[in-house]
């Protein structure tokens, strides 16, 4: 096999001034949270891309559990949930008690269905949760139509999302909720890391509160009440100012870090694009609608035993690639909680999907042994 350097799946990438915005936010004695980097993050993300109100979250998981406890997710409610997804996407309703519906993924992509969506609205339904899976819009006009009239919520997983647009309207911007991921596997990172974003002016004053432990104390510290007391349930979801200092060292380069993500995948698809012509395995089908950020390079090979061995393949040659989500409807947690519908797409990708290396800072040499060492494999198979 080719020799060479090992190819890691992900290189966590650095702007170098992550350490000087912390000593800033030391010396100016500003450690706790919705500190000084947390209000330059938040003032970004709104300048950026018109989120009208945002608050950073210890994580994404934070963000759709404030989300859940918003929209007052109760016993007996269904949300409705894509199954190729994460633990988090489902957790968070769960916790509320939600009976949780898993819909199937699309036959050319990994975002939810609306068709598999649509079967499973009942008078219950409360909520649903597009996952832009690798920074990919969902059919959010789909989805739209299915939930508006009957005032169900979209609640936008937009954890791979940051930076990518659905037609004109930046991801996370479009749901009820957006609730993003800066943990270090996502294009912008502060090592764990989340945004909560409210796009629905009533929920603006409880999201406050929610995220302050179930106090009014946002509204004091602007002067607008003279004392913080209890005014309902909430609990501690936000990150210190240490961590905003961090994260806003990055923020702030998310175009060049966009555009550098974006270049890689992009020349993997010119790779590798003559292999899917000639051989079984699928390349990523970007929607029209969507603007992608670049956070992931998948292919489908047709079997599960095909992506064992070239994941097996890459191994030998120094490279790491990774498979992803298992079907939560089929996981050992669910599965005898699920209603007993096969999901063919879902399990398709969870048992067929195979993600490449791809990071902030991956050369064009090694993008393009990558994809020689994966047409190799398919060549010799
Ligand atoms: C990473 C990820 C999460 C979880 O993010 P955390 O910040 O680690 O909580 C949730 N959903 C999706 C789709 C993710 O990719």
């Amino acid at each position: 096999m080719m020799a060479g350097e090992k190819i890691p799946f992900n290189k966590p990438w650095t702007s170098g001034n992550e350490v000087q915005n912390i000593q800033e936010a030391i010396s100016q004695r500003q450690i706790a949270g919705d500190g000084n980097f947390s209000e330059r993050c938040h003032r970004f993300f709104r300048d950026e891309f018109g989120f009208r109100s945002c608050g950073l979250t210890s994580s994404c998981t934070d963000a759709l559990e404030m989300a859940a406890l918003l929209l007052n997710i109760q016993p007996g409610d269904e949300v409705i949930v894509p199954s190729f997804a994460f633990t988090s996407t489902a957790n968070a309703f769960l916790l509320r008690g939600a009976t949780i519906r898993f819909a199937d993924s699309q036959s050319v992509h990994p975002n939810i269905d609306p068709e598999s969506v649509a079967a499973l609205i009942t008078e219950k339904t409360k909520a649903i949760v597009p996952l832009h899976y690798a920074g990919m819009a969902c059919d959010m006009e789909g989805l739209k139509k299915l939930a508006d009239d009957r005032g169900i919520h979209l609640v936008e997983d937009a954890a791979q999302a940051i930076g990518a647009y659905y037609r004109t309207q930046p991801l996370g911007s479009i749901g009820t909720f957006g609730a993003f991921s800066f943990h270090e596997s996502k294009n912008i990172s502060s090592g764990e890391g989340g945004l909560l974003t409210v796009n629905d002016d009533r929920f603006l004053q409880r999201a406050e509160i929610i995220r302050e432990k179930g106090t009014n104390r946002g509204a004091f510290f602007r002067g607008e009440t003279d004392k913080y007391n209890w005014q309902d349930v909430g609990s501690s979801f936000l990150p210190s100012n240490i961590t905003a200092a961090f994260l806003y060292a990055q923020l702030i380069e998310w175009k060049a870090i966009t555009k550098q993500r974006v270049a890689a995948w992009e020349r993997y698809y010119h790779n590798l694009n003559a292999l899917s012509k000639t051989y079984a395995v699928q390349l990523p089908v970007v929607p029209s609608y969507a603007t992608h950020n670049g956070h992931m390079f998948y292919l489908v090979c047709e079997t599960t035993s095909a992506r064992g061995e070239l994941i097996r393949h890459l191994q030998q040659a120094g490279i790491h690639a990774v498979f992803h989500y298992q079907s939560l409807h089929s996981s050992p947690y669910f599965q005898n909680l699920h209603d007993g519908r096969t999901l063919v797409n879902a399990d398709r990708y969870s048992s067929c999907l195979v993600r490449l290396p791809l990071f902030c800072g991956i050369t064009n040499k090694e993008v393009d042994r990558v994809s020689d060492v994966v047409a190799d494999f398919f060549r010799q198979h």
